[in-house]
């Protein structure tokens, strides 16, 4: 798998929003960038910032160092992109995306024609879920409808085949 930049900020805004975008951007070719250069270049306030930076630490997209600033006394924060980890994070969110459309379509499929949808659509329940509630919506009591869902099968068909091709690396 090439890792094009439309990929890597796909990732990135999946993980952190879309503001974590211009991060990533302008720390990908550097190393080490202090934390108030990168809140001062993408134009955001620190807490914002250092949200979005550790919120990308947790998937380890992006690590830091700490160093003591003699002058001021207090801790700042050094950042560099983790690109390697992005190719590999890339890899198991896929993977894992798949394996929940493979459960998904299976409930889907041993459901065919027999889910039930409530016309306010508070809730979509498989026909044992409906049985327990007496075929009434849980959320607004409303009857439920019987409903076709060979269109929600053709859907997660087609996200997996798309998933399943670029499974090639
Ligand atoms: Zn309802």
């Amino acid at each position: 798998m090439v890792l094009t930049n439309k990929k890597i900020q796909g990732l990135v805004s999946e993980i952190a929003g879309d503001s974590a975008i211009p991060i990533i951007e302008y720390i990908r070719d550097k190393k080490n960038v202090s934390e108030f250069i990168i809140a001062d270049k993408v134009k955001m306030d620190m807490q914002t910032t250092r949200n979005i930076l550790y919120t990308l630490n947790s998937y380890n997209v992006a690590t830091y160092i700490r160093r003591k600033d003699r002058k001021k006394g207090w801790y700042i924060s050094y950042w560099t992109f983790n690109k390697r980890r992005v190719h590999d994070l890339m890899h198991s969110m896929r993977r894992d995306k798949i394996t929940k459309l493979r459960d998904q379509l299976k409930r889907e499929e041993s459901n065919a024609g027999n889910f039930f949808i409530c016309k306010s659509a508070c809730a979509r329940l498989d026909f044992d879920q409906a049985t327990e509630f007496g075929f009434k919506c849980p959320e607004c009591g409303h009857l439920l409808n019987q409903q076709d869902n060979s269109k929600t099968i053709e859907n997660i068909k087609n996200k997996l085949k798309e998933l399943e091709a670029g499974n090639h690396c």
